[in-house]
């Protein structure tokens, strides 16, 4: 295959350096996890070790893994090939119940703590249970632990679910506002055509925006065990690039496949143009439909053009109706608009929390809640 943009070959820009990124997300497919004999332990624990010094330099990690459906099916003894909705379901139940020990053992011998997060399509899809999934996220990280995240299979339907996860670890990404995702597969990268099948296919070093082209190389096929192909590989460098996430496609096969690529394995890197905190800014700023508004007084206003998050505290009073997750005003009564934000809160718990210190939340609801009513990360101020 010939390139029409030669560039692709002999990139002129400098390759991002994988010791600058601080939040990492790591997909590992099916294939690298499970073999003929079951979990490919020594591998896993490689992994483990390259996660703990990747912490240990200061960069936060999250796992999405693969192969609760490989691993259950080899127990239940279900047949090779597609398997129907149900037999699927009921392999992920048998198997995520052993992959999930697997990685609690594996990182547990590096003196890290795993929690699980099985995900369904709604939950990255829907705002409220977005936030949701989002803050348990944060709070694992703050602590040190490292999230591994999987589709709840055994409850996905055919129609709504990620199926792969190679998507599912790009909303990961950008959920989390991680800056780089790495997809551990059975391949080195992106090559401009089928190395298996094509001798002249050529590894491309760095895909520096995602034309048709380049989806063209992409091509169809999976493996029997993995799900996908290069084909969402590719989707998910789309979702990932537009949330301010670079991503990388590399060959996990090698024991300590992170160090490999430290070492300097080849891979193929896609880079965003944004980094997450402007790409999720702008994609509040521009994107969502204002549900409602909350006024603030002149402190509060002062506080959150300082890069605080809004506490319920600081606000005089609040018009919706909105929903938790929904995109609301920012106002101040003598000076307009000054931002918008998504709001942890409905409109009528908020309306019970306004003009309270984050202390009583839990006495007025009656119900443990967050401290803030719009966190800064969920926030856009006028002139940013
Ligand atoms: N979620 C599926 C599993 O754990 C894997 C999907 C994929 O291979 O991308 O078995």
């Amino acid at each position: 295959m010939s390139i029409a943009d030669p560039t692709l070959l002999r990139p002129k820009i400098p390759l991002p350096r994988l010791v600058d990124f601080h939040r990492i997300v790591i997909k590992v497919g099916s294939s690298l996890l499970v073999d003929a004999d079951g979990v490919r332990r020594d591998w896993l624990s490689s992994l483990a070790v390259d996660i703990a010094a990747l912490q240990t330099r200061g960069a936060e990690v999250l796992v999405v893994s693969s192969g609760s459906i490989a691993l259950g099916r080899r127990v239940l003894g279900l047949p090779p090939g597609a398997l129907k909705l149900e037999d699927s379901q009921a392999a992920a139940s048998v198997g995520q119940i052993a992959l999930a020990r697997t990685w609690a053992e594996v990182l547990g011998d590096v003196g890290i703590t795993a929690g699980q997060i099985l995900l369904t399509y709604g939950d990255t899809e829907e705002r409220r249970r977005y936030l949701n999934a989002r803050a348990t996220i944060g709070r694992l990280l703050a602590m040190k632990a490292v999230p591994v995240i999987n589709e709840n299979d055994s409850v996905a339907t055919q129609e709504i679910r990620y199926g792969d996860n190679d998507r599912l670890a790009a909303r990961v990404a950008t959920m989390a506002s991680a800056d780089l995702l790495i997809l551990f597969s059975d391949v080195a990268g992106l090559y401009t055509a089928p190395p298996a099948s094509d001798p002249d296919a050529t590894l491309i070093p760095v895909v520096p925006r995602i034309t048709a082209e380049i989806e063209a190389m992409a091509g169809g096929a999976a493996s029997i065990l993995s799900r996908g192909g290069m084909r969402t590989k590719v989707e998910a460098g789309k979702i990932a690039t537009t949330g301010g996430a670079h991503m990388l496609i590399a060959d996990g096969r090698i024991i300590n496949p992170v160090q490999r690529l430290l070492d300097g394995a080849p891979c193929t890197w896609f880079l965003s143009p944004s980094n997450p905190v402007t790409a999720r800014k702008k994609w509040i700023a521009g994107s969502i439909e204002p549900r409602g508004t909350v006024t603030v007084d002149a402190g509060a206003a002062r506080a959150i053009q300082a890069g605080n998050s809004l506490l319920p505290a600081g606000v005089r009073r609040i018009e919706g109706p909105f929903k938790r997750g929904d995109c609301v005003l920012i106002r101040v009564d003598d000076a307009g608009e000054i931002g918008r934000g998504l709001i942890a809160y409905s409109a009528d718990k908020a309306a019970q929390i306004i003009g309270r210190r984050s202390h009583e939340i839990e006495a007025v609801l009656g119900a443990p809640g967050r401290a803030e009513l719009i966190h800064r990360d969920d926030m856009v101020l006028a002139g940013e």
